[in-house]
């Protein structure tokens, strides 16, 4: 029996087939650029751990409609789903799910009802997801399935660090609030730190960070998420790759009033021309080092900025922890980037953070410890794996 696990995003769609004993991945792969004229579906077919197959196709996939109808087809071509009972259940990202949801739910009329509910709160992801959902529901109605949202983790952040300081009619009205994103990878990061830690997660103060395209720290108390970046949008808190991230405010206004920028023009800057692109006309970490290491001057300062708003967090949230366990580094560039994770740590070693280059200074490819012996706070690099962690939370629900 396999779980199908899918991020129906508003241009791409994400999938991972995996087996339900297990969680063993399948085949597991991607459909981007959907609705533009060259779309491209690439997949990797995998034999136990081992990839004995990747294949990348390239063709006009005009909607998210057909994009579902070609993966059902090659599931189905390729043998890995031969009927649908095959199938345990399916798990399906849901980026926003409010106030509603704090763990995943098997989803009735009532569960749509309230995602889209929740639209308001993620204009462009909550409609992809649901439109993902309704096409998997027709297509396999017997099949039963579950919504993951990436919200449901920071749930249990106390009021104090999800309100904002704005009159109450905002938050009671408008639902004005912190809701944090990426909770699913920090849950799963955060469960991997304890297992290479030998702990039970609800022993553990933890700071998770994840760098990928978008960025989210996450201050984690006896395995629970007590406050984190990413605020009522995805666009508060650490530098992305074009997101600017914490800003005054007041800018906003300012630019409204000051230049020719439109209030949507404002809100696509903040969104896709500011982070690391913003600083230095990039916002890919691998060809920004490249540049720094050539001196030049835009590409420092973004790498600087960049990890100069981590350490604040860090700082702020080793504060409301009291007690720091572990520091926990994933996605894109916290896995792969040893000069953002050397930046980050070097000069915490007040903190009880000490890093060790020479173990930094490698290619890690499972959970690693990269701390001295000595440090007191665990440093960890730890691969994220939303797909596995999505399968894992379907399962249980079901
Ligand atoms: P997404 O949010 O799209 O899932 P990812 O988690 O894949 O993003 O992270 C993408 C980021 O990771 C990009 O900035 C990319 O440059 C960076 N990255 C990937 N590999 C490396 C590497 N070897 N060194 C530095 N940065 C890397």
């Amino acid at each position: 029996m396999k779980i199908l696990v899918i991020n129906s995003g508003s241009s791409s769609l994400k999938f991972q087939l995996l087996n339900t004993l297990g969680l063993s991945p399948v085949i597991s792969g991607m459909i981007d650029r959907i609705g533009v004229k060259q779309s491209k579906f690439s997949y990797t077919l995998y034999r136990g751990k081992e990839i004995v197959n990747k294949i990348d196709q390239f063709s006009y996939i005009k909607d998210t409609t057909d994009a579902f109808k070609l993966l059902i087809d090659m599931l189905q071509n390729s043998g890995v789903i031969n009927a649908s009972t095959d199938l345990t259940a399916i798990g399906h990202r849901v980026v926003h799910g409010g106030d509603q949801f704090n763990q995943p739910v098997l989803i009735t009329g009532s569960v749509l009802d309230s995602i889209r509910k929740n639209i308001p709160l993620a204009p462009l992801h909550n409609p992809a997801n649901l439109k993902g959902i309704d096409i998997c529901r027709e297509t396999f109605p017997a099949i039963p399935q579950v919504a993951v949202f990436d919200t449901a983790f920071h749930q249990t952040m106390p009021e104090k660090a999800y309100r904002y300081p704005l009159e109450n009619t905002l938050y009671g009205e408008h639902k004005i609030r912190r809701y944090g994103f990426h909770g699913t990878s920090h849950q799963y990061v955060a469960n991997c730190a304890a297992q290479v830690l030998d702990k039970s997660v609800s022993q553990l103060n933890l700071i998770t960070l994840h760098l990928g395209n978008g960025a989210s720290a996450a201050a984690i108390q006896a395995g629970q998420s007590v406050d984190t970046s990413m605020g009522m949008t995805p666009l508060e808190g650490l530098m992305m790759g074009t997101r600017c991230g914490d800003i005054d405010p007041g800018i906003i206004f300012y630019l409204a009033r000051n230049s020719e920028l439109d209030f949507d023009e404002i809100d696509s800057q903040l969104n896709h021309q500011s982070g690391l692109y913003g600083i230095c006309g990039l916002n890919d970490m691998r060809e920004i080092q490249q540049q720094a290491e050539h001196g030049e001057k835009h590409a420092k300062l973004a790498i600087e900025m960049y990890c100069y708003r981590i350490k604040k967090y860090i700082g702020a949230y080793f504060a409301i922890l009291g007690r720091l366990d572990g520091l926990v580094f994933t996605a894109g560039i916290g896995e792969n980037s040893q000069t953002v994770r050397l930046l980050v740590c070097q000069g915490l070693e007040h903190f009880g953070i000490h890093i060790d280059p020479k173990k930094n200074n490698i290619t890690i490819n499972s959970a690693t410890e990269i701390q001295t012996n000595e440090s007191p706070v665990k440093i960890l690099v730890v691969p994220t794996n939303e797909e596995t962690e999505i399968a894992r939370q379907t399962l249980t629900c079901i």
